[in-house]
């Protein structure tokens, strides 16, 4: 015990730190540039043309059912258990809504003076009054209205490729951008300016249906910021985590369906006061039953957890059941055939077999007939060649001369790298 005695101990004393709150800006402003680099690098885009995904340069139509289905259910289910767990973290520290407010919020401050707040509350804005001139109300325009062109842009990236969006963007004439786009753009650009110069948080208090929809997941246990009632006395003349809280709420009451979006802000601004005393703040996140006795982390989080995944786990697995299967079973190319709209004296003649090539790559699929011999149809080509997506359409005539009765012929197409597929067309004619 003496010996045990002469160990010197070392009571580590709280500094003053931002981490968190620079934590969650790097992960605000991650989130907007990852929006920008998923279609850029092209790891999903939505080709317009055809109505299809476009992953990795590879098509997905909604007729690749299991992989469709399989990833909506992966996320659904996975957002689901996040939504059950940290609660409405997403807009505090993901969404771009909640990020562009805050940042205008910022400039404004920057511009205006402190108390320079945009309320659509009715509340008079308070400008500094030597901030008062036309130049700052102008740089404050003109540079929230170039944040707002930035930010419309990028929803062209999930439906252009670069050097389309390059040509928009430097006014070249592109065959390839829709006649309208333009307008669309304009339309976004305002709806965005008008956003983050006037709405703001508005949006996020009282309009956002998807913080709705997050709520209707948070639990008891869900993540939220926790207050030692035990030490009230020293807030009696301190309101700073109030103050901090660009929500309006007062963090010392925080309820399940309140509006906190679990910023951690008010956490860092109590922590950092009480630093400066060498003292742990009073405010801190929890996971798990509320205003209950402190327990291990790691028990309450994995318990917490565990519970969620009781009801999403049977989702999870289904829906990784299908995805593995999706891709198991994706084909790069499709074979149809249909009924060309050709009507001759007694029927249909003419057949339109449709190849399609679902990677944006140069392919080549050979076609060929069965059940009917060479002088009884024509093929338009044997070939149906790509200089990259598309899809071809290729014309068989069934030529004159064959007895009546219903005629099975086989249409086969095949391409280089082994993929093959057949489609059976019954073809009928009629007596004379
Ligand atoms: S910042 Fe801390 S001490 Fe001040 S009122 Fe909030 S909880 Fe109390
Ligand atoms: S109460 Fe705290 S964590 Fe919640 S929104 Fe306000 S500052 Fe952020």
């Amino acid at each position: 015990m003496d010996s045990l005695s002469k160990i010197p101990v070392k009571v580590e004393q709280p500094k003053i730190s931002y981490k968190l709150h620079w934590q969650r800006r790097a992960l605000q402003f991650g989130t907007i540039l990852f929006a920008l680099l998923i279609p850029a690098t092209g790891l999903f885009r939505i080709d317009l043309v055809v109505g299809a995904f476009v992953i990795l340069d590879r098509q997905i139509w909604w007729s690749d059912f299991w992989l469709v289905f399989g990833t909506w259910m992966l996320f659904a289910s996975g957002l689901v258990m996040v939504y059950s767990t940290v609660g409405t973290s997403f807009c505090g520290w993901s969404c771009p809504q909640n990020t562009l407010a805050e940042w205008a919020n910022y400039l404004t401050r920057k511009l205006l003076g402190k108390r320079a707040e945009i309320s659509l509350h009715g509340e008079k804005m308070q400008v500094a009054s030597k901030k008062n001139k036309w130049s700052y109300w102008l740089l404050l325009g003109v540079i929230l209205m170039a944040t707002s062109m930035g930010i419309a842009l990028i929803p062209l990236f999930y439906f252009y490729p670069l050097d389309v969006i390059w040509s928009f963007i430097t006014l070249r004439e592109d065959l390839r951008l829709a006649g309208s786009i333009h307008y669309i753009y304009t339309i976004f650009v305002l709806v965005i300016f008008v956003n983050i110069a006037f709405i703001r948080h508005f949006w996020c208090r009282f309009m956002c249906v998807y913080k709705v929809w997050q709520h209707g997941f948070k639990t008891k246990q869900t993540l939220h910021i926790t207050y030692d009632k035990s030490r009230s006395d020293e807030c009696v003349k301190c309101n700073y985590c109030e103050t901090s809280c660009f929500i309006d709420l007062d963090p010392r009451k925080t309820d399940i369906y309140d509006t906190c979006i679990n910023c951690g802000e008010c956490v860092t601004a109590c922590d950092n006061l009480h630093a400066r005393k060498g003292q742990k703040g009073l405010l801190r996140f929890e996971l798990g039953e509320r205003h209950e006795k402190k327990r291990p982390f790691f028990r309450v989080n994995l318990g917490s957890l565990s519970t969620r995944m009781k009801w999403t786990m049977p989702f999870t697995l289904i829906g990784l059941v299908m995805f593995i299967w999706g891709i198991l079973s994706y084909d790069r190319y499709h074979l149809a055939v249909y009924r060309a709209d050709v009507m001759q004296s007694h029927g249909i003649h003419e057949y339109r077999i449709r190849v399609s090539n679902k990677f944006y790559e140069p392919a080549r699929v050979s076609v060929s007939v069965e059940g009917l011999s060479p002088d009884q149809y024509k093929l338009e080509s044997t070939q149906a060649v790509f200089d990259t997506v598309g899809r071809i359409d290729l014309s068989l005539r069934i030529l004159e001369g064959l007895p009546a009765g219903l005629h099975s012929l086989l249409v086969r197409a095949q391409s280089k790298d082994g993929w093959q597929a057949s489609y059976r067309v019954q073809h009928f004619v009629g007596r004379s």
